[in-house]
């Protein structure tokens, strides 16, 4: 499957980094944020490129489905089960990485100071 060469995640993906992959299903790969802003901070990542979340929506619903569905797996294993699961969508939104993904925050007591 072709990917963009540049795509940092995509490479992530492809076991080109020596990132660690947590966990993983059919469609999604689960790994720690190289900069946590929680006890969880994970990412979970669809194997496919989609460059945000509306855009692997509409291609292909059931993959963000399964990709859903691994946060909740992870943040079972990693914790209580309760988590939030944020998705930045462009630029003014603070996404910097053009590859669809979720991040799992979980661990504490969540405040609620998200703009
Ligand atoms: P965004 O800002 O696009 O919503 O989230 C991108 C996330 O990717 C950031 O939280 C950033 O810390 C994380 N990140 C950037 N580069 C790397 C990397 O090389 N490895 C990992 N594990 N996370 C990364
Ligand atoms: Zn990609």
């Amino acid at each position: 499957m072709s990917f963009p060469l540049d795509c940092l995640f995509c490479q992530i993906v492809a076991g080109e980094t020596d990132t660690e992959v947590i966990a993983q299903n059919a469609s999604a790969i689960a790994f720690r944020d190289i900069n946590p802003q929680a006890p969880v901070h994970v990412l979970v990542v669809p194997r496919e490129h989609y460059a945000d979340v509306a855009a692997l929506a509409q291609a292909d619903p059931a993959a963000l489905a399964d990709l859903i569905a691994l946060a909740q797996e992870v943040a079972l294993e990693l914790g209580d089960g309760d988590y939030r699961l944020i998705f930045n969508s462009g630029p003014t939104a603070g996404q910097s990485v053009y590859h669809c993904h979720g991040h799992i925050i979980a661990g504490k007591t969540l405040g609620w100071t998200p703009a």
